[in-house]
């Protein structure tokens, strides 16, 4: 990995847009020297160098003709106790754009002085007296920061990325669960679990090294039973992905129905405008529009769709069509049904699409005479669970995340059914809070709870997983221990790449690089 204390980088580490304060921040070995050739005390005689580490001053940046650039707060946190584990300077200046650009660009050319002819030389108090070095800034990377903070072990990997999930969290429980783990949260569980397993590892090859002392036989029974408890804290750790993945992106929700059941009012009621076109014309909804919306805590991406329904209109024909793919890739069906009138074939089509998916259905239109209630949808979902459906492409692959679903998605007899009129807006709240208790079972802790928001991190507890249950394998076919060794140390090694244990500055970079500016 590169050398991260031979260079000081800085950057702007606030919003790049007018605003009361701005940050500029330095890290590394010469950030306080640096930030001592741009400041001036009032008295001018202050030297941060001889500042106590976590102390601000107030001063001015200047630029070596003692111009002034902006007035500042200076803070000086000595390395180790700092964001990056290095000397780190903090420089409040005024929020401007201007203001802070100009300071940073001071930073940047610390060392640089121009004459009155126009030549740039190198200020003689660039070089340090100690060393003989020239006092150097460059400009930081996006996450350069916090990549330092990583690859001085301040911070593990997860931890870095949870400050990532944090900027960019979009709602409530995005927040606090990245919250949660940057402070440590899953690096604790993953790391209890390593030291568990090495453990493990340990003994194995101690009584393959010694077998007549140490024979490990006598211990199979009790491994057998580890093996499943760290299984089923591998599982437990993939599932809460998938509500982690809703929480934090949206909870892909598809709103289908048969023309004119209601489908772009309810999206309606839901932005709380008039946004999608309703017409008492059946099939105008041609195209698809996709809303984010935020209850109360959770996020959903609602696509309204084109009804779906038998069609010999060409434009039409392709709605109908981009409406059943985004069936398939949904998280969520919305069935909207038009309560006001029988059910009919195009109801029977659409409830087909909703086998074996994670779905609520809304008796709409309730303001008006009901020709079809909660019996006659049911009767129509048990008609079609008892007769084998037509491929239309529901089926999901096995994976661990759709195991994870599985209870929620038994068949559709246990569907919520509930009244609404998206017109009058009677039944919202119902909904809303049955959505809530679907995503998050009522009982999603906010506290305590690690939940996996990071597909990386997913896609290595998997892996994880995946060795354990070939140790497992080994185990039930009587296999010698060196089999389990094996195994085991690769899901250590996978679960070690969450934390950032086991992995290449390939990956690093991958990680860091998507990181905004300043951080
Ligand atoms: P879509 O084709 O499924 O998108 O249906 P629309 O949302 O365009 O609605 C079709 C018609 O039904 C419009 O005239 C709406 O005003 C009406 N409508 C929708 N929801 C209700 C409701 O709850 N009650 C009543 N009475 N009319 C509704």
């Amino acid at each position: 990995m590169q050398d991260t204390h031979a260079d000081t980088i800085a950057a702007i580490s606030t919003a790049v847009s007018e605003s009361g304060i701005g940050i500029i921040r330095l890290s590394g070995p010469c950030a306080i020297a640096a930030a001592d050739l741009l400041f001036r005390s009032p008295g001018g005689k202050k030297k941060l160098k001889d500042a106590a580490t976590h102390t601000i001053h107030y001063g001015s940046v200047c630029d070596p003709e003692g111009r002034e650039i902006d007035e500042v707060l200076v803070s000086v946190m000595r390395a180790p106790r700092t964001y990056t584990a290095e000397d780190t300077v903090e420089i409040n200046c005024h929020g401007g754009v201007l203001a802070m650009k100009k300071v940073l660009d001071a930073v940047l050319h610390c060392e640089e002085y121009q004459t009155e002819n126009r030549e740039v030389i190198r200020r003689p108090d660039a070089v340090q007296a100690e060393n003989g070095e020239v006092i150097r800034v460059r400009a930081a990377q996006p996450g350069e920061f916090t990549k330092r903070a990583f690859l001085n072990g301040r911070i593990d990997l997860s931890r870095a990325e949870a400050v990532m999930d944090l900027i960019e969290a979009k709602n409530e429980f995005a927040l606090r669960n990245s919250v949660s783990q940057v402070k440590g949260s899953l690096f604790r569980k993953i790391q209890d679990l390593r030291e568990e397993i090495l453990y493990q590892i340990a003994h194995i090859e101690a009584s393959l090294d010694d077998p007549e002392n140490l024979d490990f036989a006598p211990h199979l029974e009790s491994f057998d039973w580890k093996l499943s408890e760290w299984r089923k804290q591998l599982l437990h750790l993939i599932r809460t992905a998938e509500d982690g993945r809703l929480a934090a992106e949206g909870i892909r929700t598809v709103i289908v129905g048969k023309p004119n059941a209601g489908k772009s009012s309810l999206l309606n009621l839901f932005l709380g405008e008039d946004r999608a076109i309703v017409t008492e014309i059946a099939g105008t909804t041609r195209d698809l529009l996709t809303e984010t919306i935020h209850l109360q805590g959770i996020t959903l991406l609602v696509t309204d769709t084109a009804g779906i329904h038998e069609t010999d209109d060409t434009v039409e024909k392709i709605g109908v069509q981009r409406a059943e793919q985004s069936v398939r890739d949904a998280d969520l069906l919305l069935w909207i049904v038009d309560s006001s009138v029988p059910l009919d074939e195009n109801d029977t089509r659409i409830a087909s699409l909703l086998y074996g998916r994670r779905s609520v259905i809304l008796l709409n239109k309730s303001d008006l005479a009901e020709k079809t209630g909660e019996e006659e949808v049911r009767k129509l979902l048990e008609g079609l669970q008892n007769s084998p459906v037509p491929d239309t492409g529901s089926s999901q692959k096995a994976d661990l995340s759709v195991q994870a679903r599985q209870p929620h998605d038994a068949g559709q007899s246990d569907s919520v059914i509930l009244p609404i009129s998206a017109k009058e807006g009677y039944g919202y709240h119902d909904l809303v809070q049955v959505l809530k208790d679907l995503f998050f079972h009522g009982k999603l802790s906010w506290n305590d709870e690690v939940v996996i928001t990071n597909a990386r991190h997913k896609a290595l507890l998997e892996q994880a997983l995946d060795s354990l249950e070939r140790t497992k394998a080994s185990l039930d076919a009587g296999m010698s221990e060196d089999f389990f060794s094996i195994d085991l140390m690769s899901a250590y090694e996978s679960l070690g790449s969450i934390i950032g244990e086991e992995v290449g500055e390939d990956l690093v970079n991958e990680i860091f690089d998507r990181f905004c500016m300043g951080k």
